[in-house]
């Protein structure tokens, strides 16, 4: 605490991300970064972009960009909004479009960043309580809100929610916007996309950080009709004008156009995900369904004898990093990330000494 503090920075509850430990090597499968490298044309143009037009502003509006990101997912460029990381763009959303009167909704066992923007901009917000089976139940949302959010697939659980259930909230709540965090939409979650046409109260936010390997470049865009996008570039352009460096733009343009390296890697990471979960189901562990890039599961302490966390601190001890939620509802949990199949196969080999 700090008498220089604002009223509202002494109120924050910042953000814990998950560990990035600088010391040693560990096998990191604790924050859903992906094992393989990025696209090497993405590579190559991030290269061929750090010239000496480093000494001029980036285009501020990011078209070429965008254009990419609308010829990818065939929406006019008027539909795409980019910014640097989805945080960031959940950050101008937040404050664009829930931030209301009435109560933003989100489910209670979700993404971790939401209650830190709603504290950081002062917005009312209750949490759902996610079904006993960890599902979304649409009916839980007709209630009166300023807005609802959740990813989808849903995190830490990985699993997903069927487009006819998030019609059902689209139409159950037609004056407030429904934000769907699509960061791991790409490892076989359906995109909502195609209801953007539809819904005029939908934004969709995606990420370069997971299905296409650049955690490090910090690139996220977010999809809606144009009156959705025009109000989160009002705060864009309030906040920060020049929100993505050259090299992003660039690496983040080869990467979108390298459909066939996206699809080649994310078909290996599922490959890997329903490998690495039938493994585990039969050291007896419960794996929720997982269309993510991770895998939620939970040790059975008959047949496994070590608890959640016991074994996330004898992993790290080993070298291998995965993800506990000292929370409730969830603490009997880990997440784990999926990596290569040579980093998956010392990871159950491990697990099936420690457990
Ligand atoms: C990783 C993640 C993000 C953030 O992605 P960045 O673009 O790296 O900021 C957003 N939402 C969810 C649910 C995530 O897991």
């Amino acid at each position: 605490m700090s008498k220089f503090w604002s009223k509202r920075v002494q109120e924050l509850d910042p953000y814990t991300p998950g560990e990035q430990p600088q010391d040693q090597q560990y096998s990191k499968l604790n924050t859903n970064e992906n094992p393989y490298p990025p696209s090497p044309k993405a590579i190559e143009a991030m290269r061929n972009a750090s010239d000496e037009n480093m000494r001029l502003y980036p285009d501020p509006n990011c078209y070429s960009l965008k254009q990419a990101i609308a010829e990818y997912y065939a929406l006019p460029i008027e539909q795409v909004f980019v910014g640097n990381s989805s945080d960031e763009v959940l950050a101008h959303t937040f404050v664009a479009l829930l931030k209301h009167d009435k109560p933003l909704l989100y489910p209670d066992i979700s993404y971790s960043f939401y209650p830190c923007y709603c504290k950081l901009f002062g917005i009312k917000a209750i949490q759902i309580p996610l079904a006993e089976d960890f599902t979304i139940e649409p009916k839980d949302y007709k209630q009166t809100n300023g807005g609802i959010i959740f990813p989808n697939p849903n995190a830490p659980s990985g699993i997903s929610l069927s487009l006819d259930k998030i019609e059902e909230m689209l139409k159950a709540s037609p004056d407030s916007v429904i934000v769907i965090d699509e960061a791991y939409v790409d490892f076989g979650g359906d995109t909502a996309v195609p209801l953007i046409a539809k819904y005029p109260n939908l934004l969709i936010t995606q990420t370069f950080s997971k299905s296409r390997s650049l955690a490090g470049l910090r690139v996220g865009f977010a999809l809606g009709q144009k009156e959705l996008i025009e109000g989160l570039e009002r705060v864009k352009n309030s906040f920060n004008a020049y929100p993505l460096d050259r090299a992003a733009l660039q690496g983040a343009i080869a990467s979108i156009k390298d459909k066939q390296y996206f699809e080649e890697t994310c078909k290996q990471i599922i490959k890997t995900r329903e490998e690495t979960t039938i493994a585990l189901e039969k050291m007896g562990f419960t794996v929720l369904p997982s269309k993510t890039n991770f895998i939620f599961a939970k040790p059975n302490l008959t047949l496994n004898k070590t608890k959640a966390e016991d074994l996330y601190l004898k992993l790290k001890e080993e070298g291998i990093l995965v993800r506990y939620f000292n929370t409730p509802r969830i603490n009997d949990f880990l997440r784990i990330t999926i990596g290569t199949p040579k980093e998956m196969q010392v990871f159950l080999e491990k697990i099936a000494i420690l457990k």
